[in-house]
């Protein structure tokens, strides 16, 4: 039953939603609600296995769990893109690669988000397996576990040999400070299970009385009053109502979130009005300037009798502006139907240039709307992908054991997305600013936003831990009185 008030509505229960739910809920005052598009579990024994199996992505073309958008890569480079649908998110569909932003990435954050000022919160969200002290959590809801070189599948075990004679550093700790190199993924796996957010944890606290999480809700539109936000339209089995809310938390992602908002006449007045939107609140920002990893992918073949693969990566190759990835297995095992038949090794372009923009569709601004990446506009962007990509080719040929002689096929290779879409309601104070330094919109009251949407720019590694990271932070600082409006 969906209660017709909370103090504090959030919409999306995904990585950062469900952290932001059971931290806020921790305050037996407060009441919290939860609405997700996707779906719900009861408990943490609902979940399938198919979402809790770390060696596949529940992503492909008939996947239930996600919600495909299209996107424009480049003029050329037409592609479809996945997200989470379902309570956990994109965190619970994901590659589970857990790795920290890098301190230089917090230089384009406000000052609060320093480097110094979100490790304890990056410690406080996990139990590392694999290390302890100053740098690491020992009992945070997140476990993060590394596979031993000595388990790894044997192209890991070979990528990584290959990578140290051509010089490269073995780095222990990804999430450690310290120089580029070749090291192993910290993972957010536990006995094969990725442990999302949801499993993290809403799952261990949903018979809160405070909390309600209600699945296969969407919010339509954010309910504004003047400048303040007083509740969340939404549309589910019982039909339209409207909830009304002390303050509202958007977290639907680094899509919808930007999306919603629009919805709701807030965002750049003149497109709204193009797209016969009424503007409530301009801010020029939203769903302008995103950034997210473009990644090439080099296909190749394995030598016959490899054994199957636990998890999708186990190591990576840091470069200046590059990581290397070497998948475990072809695409087509690991993320059911998408018929990619050979393995391949991602080359990811780590600091992009080049931004995107999220363009609703004039026919129905509803409707799932265009990613326009941008990727590679800048030259620059262009250049180090293509020399990074000669470069892990060279390097995936010398990977001995393993790969195929003569079957490395740049020609072959394709441009895609590691998925890591930030940046669509960036923080800041300038005049692109969506939200301020602590998430709330700028010049409407009680409204946030709690995402990746709110990351300045994509981290130079994957954007899952930090999005944990803010999450918990935010949340922290809404219970100990921090300039959060809730
Ligand atoms: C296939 C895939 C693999 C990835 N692999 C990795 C990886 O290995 N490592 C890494 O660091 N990052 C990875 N990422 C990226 C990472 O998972 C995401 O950046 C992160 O999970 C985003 O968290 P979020 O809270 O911003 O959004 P999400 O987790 O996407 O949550 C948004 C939630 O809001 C819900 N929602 C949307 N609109 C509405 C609405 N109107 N009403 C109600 N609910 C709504 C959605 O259903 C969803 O559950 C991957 C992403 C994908 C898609």
């Amino acid at each position: 039953m969906i209660p017709a008030r909370a103090d504090v509505v959030i919409v999306g229960g995904g990585s950062c939603g469900c952290v932001l739910a059971a931290r806020l809920s921790d305050d037996p005052d407060r009441t919290v609600l939860v609405l997700e598009e996707g779906a719900a579990f009861g408990s943490a024994s609902d979940v399938p296995r198919e979402i809790r199996d770390a060696a596949v992505l529940p992503v492909g073309p008939e996947s239930l769990w996600t919600t495909d958008f299209p996107a424009r890569l480049t003029p050329d480079v037409d592609t479809t893109v996945a997200r989470g649908r379902v309570l956990g998110g994109s965190g619970a569909v994901n590659g589970a690669y857990f790795v920290r932003a890098r301190p230089d990435d917090f230089a384009s954050w406000p000052a609060s988000w320093s480097y110094e000022q979100v490790l304890p919160y990056f410690r406080a969200v996990e139990t590392d397996a694999d290390f302890t002290g100053d740098l690491h959590g020992n009992s945070g809801p997140i476990p993060v576990a590394r596979v031993p070189r000595d388990r790894m599948h044997p192209l890991s075990h070979a990528f990584a040999d290959a990578a140290e004679c051509a010089g490269f550093v073995s780095v222990a700790d990804l999430n450690a400070p310290g120089p580029d190199g070749v090291g192993a993924v910290p993972s957010n796996v536990r006995d094969g299970t990725r442990v999302s957010s949801f499993l993290a944890y809403l799952a261990p606290v949903l018979d809160r009385p405070n909390l309600t999480v209600a699945g296969g809700v969407a919010a339509t539109r954010v309910v504004v009053a003047g400048d303040r936000a007083v509740g969340v339209e939404i549309a589910g089995p019982e039909g339209p109502r409207t909830i009304s809310a002390g303050d509202v938390i958007v977290a639907a992602g680094a899509v919808r979130s930007p999306q919603l908002l629009m919805l709701s006449g807030i965002g750049p007045a003149d497109e709204l009005r193009r797209l016969g939107i009424d503007p409530l609140h301009d801010l020029p920002g939203v769903g302008r300037d995103f950034s997210d990893h473009p990644e090439f992918t080099v296909p190749y073949r394995f030598r016959p009798d490899l054994p199957p693969h636990t998890v999708l990566l186990e190591t990576v190759l840091h470069t200046e502006n590059l990581e290397l990835r070497p998948y475990t297995a072809a695409f087509g095992a690991a993320i059911p139907g998408s018929g990619v038949p050979d393995p391949v090794l991602g080359v990811v372009l780590t600091g992009t240039r080049s931004r995107g923009r999220i363009v609703l569709d004039e026919r129905d601004p509803r409707r799932p709307p265009l990613l326009d990446y941008r990727y590679l506009t800048d030259p620059a962007d262009r250049k180090v992908l293509e020399e990074g990509v000669g470069f892990a080719a060279d390097l995936l040929a010398r990977t001995v054991g393993v790969v195929e002689t003569g079957s490395v096929d740049v020609a072959g290779g394709r441009l895609g997305t590691s998925l890591h879409l930030s940046g669509t309601c960036r923080m800041g104070d300038d005049d692109r600013a969506v939200v301020d330094e602590w998430c709330r919109v700028r010049g409407i009251d009680g409204l946030s936003v709690v995402d990746t949407s709110v990351f300045p720019q994509v981290p130079s590694r994957g954007p899952h831990a930090t999005a944990v990271m803010l999450a918990h932070r935010v949340a922290t600082g809404a219970r100990h009185g921090l300039p959060f409006p809730v």
